[in-house]
């Protein structure tokens, strides 16, 4: 098997919706267009460091959504992406803070680090290169709120970046943050992962395999007033059994349905 960190993080946070989209094939549908337009964005900043035509390529890239019935947040508009995305590309050219050396080399590189048994850990990390002159491993991110800065070295407990940190073993990360908001902004927060915390990490993911391999997966829905983790979970309508809500969120990998005589062997 093959796992990474959004699987792992999508384990713990609710094993049940774990089941559903890895192992019975429900997917969320692709219609969210802060998330599609992220990509395009992702794309075009490959292209400025290779020295291309960056602005030109967010709009090829974005272009193919126009007249796409996309899910926009309120007050967005395909329009609106596009410009704030120029006006976040005008911006990172001249701040001018991030260097990438061979970014043929260092740009969506791919790492594996072997488990246990035949199992392998899988990463995509966005970038390893320079932020004012030093060296870093970074995560881009697209945004429609500032990420909080206060307490001091909060990043430093990121998930994300502390499983890149762990699987690269470089200890200095950083998230460029690009804000889309009524005037964008960019944020590049730095920081240090600790060796105690790629041990840590190390045991959440052998602790979760474990688990998965065993066959546990029961529903944690966090619920606690106000906060609902289900409102925003896309597999609520198959914990609701409500067929409605399944149809409008997800679609299932073809072939899934297939293995489903196997549920009832857990009866
Ligand atoms: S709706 Fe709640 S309990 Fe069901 S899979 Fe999603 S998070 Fe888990």
């Amino acid at each position: 098997m093959t796992y990474s960190y959004t699987q792992i993080s999508q384990y713990v946070r609710c094993p049940r919706s774990y089941r559903y989209r890895y192992l019975d094939g429900w997917k969320e549908k692709d219609t969210r267009a802060a998330m599609i337009f992220g990509r395009c964005f992702e794309t075009a900043l490959t292209a400025y460091f290779r020295g291309q035509d960056c602005v030109a390529v967010l709009f090829k890239q974005w272009e193919v959504y126009r007249d796409v019935p996309l899910d926009y947040g309120k007050g967005d508009s395909w329009d609106k992406l596009v410009h704030q995305g120029v006006h976040l590309l005008h911006q990172f050219a001249q701040d001018d803070r991030v260097r990438i050396r061979r970014p043929k080399k260092n740009l969506q590189l791919k790492m594996i680090r072997p488990l246990p048994g035949a199992d392998q850990f899988v990463a995509y990390i966005d970038a390893i290169g320079e932020i004012d002159g030093t060296c870093h491993l970074i995560d881009w991110k697209t945004t429609t709120s500032r990420y909080p800065e206060e307490p001091q070295d909060l990043l430093s407990l990121d998930p994300q970046l502390i499983c890149y940190s762990w699987i690269t073993g470089i200890r200095e990360v950083a998230l460029v943050v690009f804000v889309r908001k009524h005037r964008p902004e960019i944020q590049y927060l730095k920081t240090s992962i600790r060796e105690e915390q790629w041990q840590e990490f190390g045991q959440l993911v052998h602790a979760a395999i474990g688990q998965i391999q065993s066959g546990q997966f029961p529903p944690h829905s966090g619920i606690r007033f106000p906060a609902n983790g289900c409102t925003s979970c896309p597999h609520l309508g198959l914990c609701l059994e409500k067929q409605p809500l399944i149809d409008s969120k997800l679609v299932r990998r073809p072939g899934a349905s297939d293995l489903d005589w196997l549920e009832h062997l857990d009866d």
